[in-house]
């Protein structure tokens, strides 16, 4: 995949432009990095000194717009000890253990990634076997959804008393204190400038040139210091967390404030937790288990929240999984208004029903996916079958339901894992019957769908005149 950003003046020949009907060879013209001119190859006329390249008929993509991320996060997470690959609770001992010796006592050391879901032998992580992994250092293994985890026993005494849903006995963690880890041990700031960095040139390798992203204060100021330095090609979507709602209203920010590249968008908000940690809200409960999952607000604390972020012209991004979840933010919705016009958004919405997707069209909300989760999880057998009642495995991620309503519908990553080849290819391949959506719907979603979301859709997203010169070639999907 070969990606364009900011070429200033450039002659793209011979290629095939995507969403263009008829595919017929094309030439575009690009002067200070927007899209000038785009004519039948041959047409636009010789233009002495004028840089070019020769696409030789091949396909021309919009740049990718990845529209959940957590990509300061992602950044981290390649610094940390990798535990994707794991295939079994020894294996992860053993990533664990290779990866302890590599750093010195006393530090505190995260684990990122594993899924036991696609473990065939389910033996739950043991603190004991944590504590003699990594006697001298903290530990915390974070789960793939990062709403659950472990930690050892060096790492619990770290964790506060009154932090929610630890289990001191088994080293279990739940909910805030695994996905917000770093408030017990922050990371440097060297680490995140250098994470940051690593992130940017993933990006620029899958082809993404817009990026969506969830920061506290401490991330969205290495963004800022990141992005005075070095300047780097992205254009980067930000939403604050909850936490910091009334800080952020009172300095009055509307949504859009910023630059080309970094712009503030509003508020992320989660309502419920994981399928995979059994904490996503429905409304029966998960096989085997005596839970339905836990809506992380009541009623009014949520009420109130929606609306002060929507009286103060900021965007919602709301974590919405389960159905019971859904139901709450579309009647919260209902009882204290909303404006149209900030576009707020749902993200997940994975076991949404068809009486919920009908009134989100109706309401005008958008529909964030991230059809990786499809690839990862919606397999018969997979964790979807594996934790949820029938139905609502029939009625997991229903892309093609909401893309025939037409609800503008956004597509991301959520990083698991970043890029969006994999997330496209599981959409098609989406194997609920009828649930698969088209090649070209796929990547639509992953480009105006994400411009829209991010009120972009006039520059971004589209290879039209007029509009920026961020674009991809050079792509081969698997289907
Ligand atoms: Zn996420």
């Amino acid at each position: 995949m070969r990606r364009i950003f900011n070429p200033g003046n450039l002659l793209i020949k011979n290629c095939k432009i995507f969403g263009k009907p008829g595919y017929k060879a094309s030439d575009i013209l690009i002067e200070n990095n927007i899209i000038k001119k785009i004519l039948p190859s041959g047409k636009i006329g010789k233009l002495p000194a004028l840089k070019s390249i020769n696409l030789k008929g091949n396909m021309i993509y919009p740049g990718f717009n990845d529209a959940h991320t957590h990509f300061m996060w992602l950044g981290l997470k390649m610094l940390r000890i990798n535990l994707d690959a794991s295939e079994s609770v020894d294996d992860l001992y053993n990533i664990v253990s290779e990866a302890v010796k590599k750093y010195e006592n006393g530090k505190p050391l995260i684990g990122e990634g594993y899924d036991e879901s696609k473990w065939t032998n389910k033996t739950p992580i043991s603190k004991k076997k944590l504590d003699e992994l990594a006697p001298n250092n903290p530990l915390v293994l974070r789960r793939v959804c990062g709403h659950r985890g472990y930690a050892n026993t060096n790492a619990l005494k770290k964790i506060p008393a009154d932090c929610m849903i630890v289990k001191r006995d088994t080293g279990e963690l739940f909910e805030d204190v695994v996905l917000y880890i770093h408030r017990i041990f922050p990371p440097s700031e060297d680490e995140l400038m250098l994470g940051l960095s690593k992130a940017i040139k993933l990006a620029e390798k899958e082809g993404v040139t817009s990026i969506t992203d969830v920061v506290n204060k401490g991330y969205f100021n290495i963004y800022q210091k990141y992005f005075q330095k070095y300047k780097p090609k992205l254009r980067v979507s930000l939403y604050f967390v909850a936490a910091l709602m009334d800080e952020i209203i009172g300095t009055g920010m509307l949504t859009g404030f910023g630059n080309e590249y970094l712009k503030i968008r509003g508020i992320k908000v989660f309502t419920d937790g994981s399928i995979g940690a059994y904490t996503a809200a429905i409304y029966k409960n998960y096989i085997g288990k005596k839970t339905k999952g836990i809506l992380i607000y009541n009623s009014k604390k949520l009420e109130s929240l929606i609306e002060k972020v929507n009286n103060n012209n900021l965007q919602l991004m709301i974590h919405a999984i389960g159905d019971r979840a859904i139901q709450q933010v579309l009647d919260t919705f209902n009882k204290v208004g909303y404006s149209r016009k900030l576009r707020h958004r749902l993200e997940h919405i994975e076991l949404v029903s068809d009486k919920q997707l009908k009134k989100i069209k109706e309401m005008g909300l958008i529909a964030s996916m991230q059809p990786n989760f499809v690839g990862e999880w919606s397999g018969p057998g997979e964790m979807y079958d594996q934790r949820l009642p029938e139905y609502y495995y029939r009625q997991n991620n229903p892309i093609k339901k909401i893309s025939k309503l037409k609800i503008p519908m956004a597509f991301g990553s959520d990083c698991m894992p970043f890029g969006p080849k994999y997330g496209i290819e599981s959409a098609v391949k989406h194997p609920i019957p009828g649930s698969e959506i088209n090649l070209n719907r796929a990547i639509e979603a992953y480009t105006t769908g994400s411009a829209f979301a991010e009120h972009e859709e006039k520059i971004k997203g589209k290879i039209k005149v007029g509009y920026l010169a961020d674009l991809v070639y050079n792509i081969k999907f698997n289907i």
